[in-house]
């Protein structure tokens, strides 16, 4: 039975989530980075995020990195043969859509306007977010380099971006105020609610009861 504290943790955090800062993972197919950046997500208040991987692979959550995060951050699936009209989308739904990449034309992750409606978009661990991506960006970022080496993992750099996102929210008093409908709150904490009891009863695959993200 969960306790009545334990679901007003539970509403507390939704009323921190932050719909319109969305990620997308292009082609990260590393499972540990995935959950990292699942970890991170949760960390800045985000509610859901997309992934795509070139190959059939199965991107597994590993518990031991997200420690419970995945339970709190949508995850979900895109075709890989989608991706690019996924993000199409968001840019028609009016989110800018900013890139991480190490390009000539990128400007300093910090000059970005976080507050508005945004879609991170972060790549693939050896080519970075591919060249179809990159076209629909609104703007590359980078965060400077100092050292001898090229890049930094790709959990790191969405976990500082996430960061800077998280700064500017703050200071815009993003995270007072609930930014999800009373709706769609109790819509969410119905679904969170049915798999945290479930998953303290089970150690096996929790089902879903999936509403606004495909994974939970
Ligand atoms: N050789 C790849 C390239 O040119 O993009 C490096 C990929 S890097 C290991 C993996 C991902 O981490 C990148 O696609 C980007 O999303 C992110 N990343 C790593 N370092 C970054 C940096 N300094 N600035 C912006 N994004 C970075």
């Amino acid at each position: 039975m969960l306790n009545e504290k334990r679901k007003a943790r539970i509403d507390e955090i939704l009323r921190r989530k932050q719909p319109d800062l969305q990620i997308f993972l292009d082609d990260v197919h590393s499972s540990q980075n995935n959950s990292a950046i699942l970890r991170s997500a949760d960390a800045a208040g985000v509610l859901g995020l997309y992934y795509s991987c070139r190959d059939d692979l199965d991107v597994k959550i590993h518990k031991t990195i997200t420690q419970g995060a995945h339970r709190w951050v949508g995850r979900e699936r895109v075709d890989y043969d989608q991706r690019v009209d996924l993000i199409a989308s968001k840019r028609a739904e009016g989110m800018q859509v900013i890139v991480t990449a190490l390009d000539d034309h990128a400007v300093s992750f910090r000059e970005v306007d976080f507050t508005k409606p945004t879609l991170l978009v972060v790549g693939n661990e050896k080519e970075g977010v591919s060249q179809e991506v990159i076209a629909l960006a609104d703007q590359t970022i980078i965060i400077p380099m100092m050292g001898m080496v090229q890049s930094l993992n790709v959990s790191v750099a969405t976990a500082i971006t996430l960061y800077e996102a998280q700064r500017q929210r703050e200071e815009a008093d993003m995270y007072t105020q609930s930014r999800l409908s009373e709706e769609e709150i109790a819509e969410i904490k119905d679904a969170w609610l049915y798999r945290d009891s479930v998953a303290r009863r089970s150690k096996g695959n929790i089902p879903t009861k999936a509403k606004l993200w495909e994974d939970w």
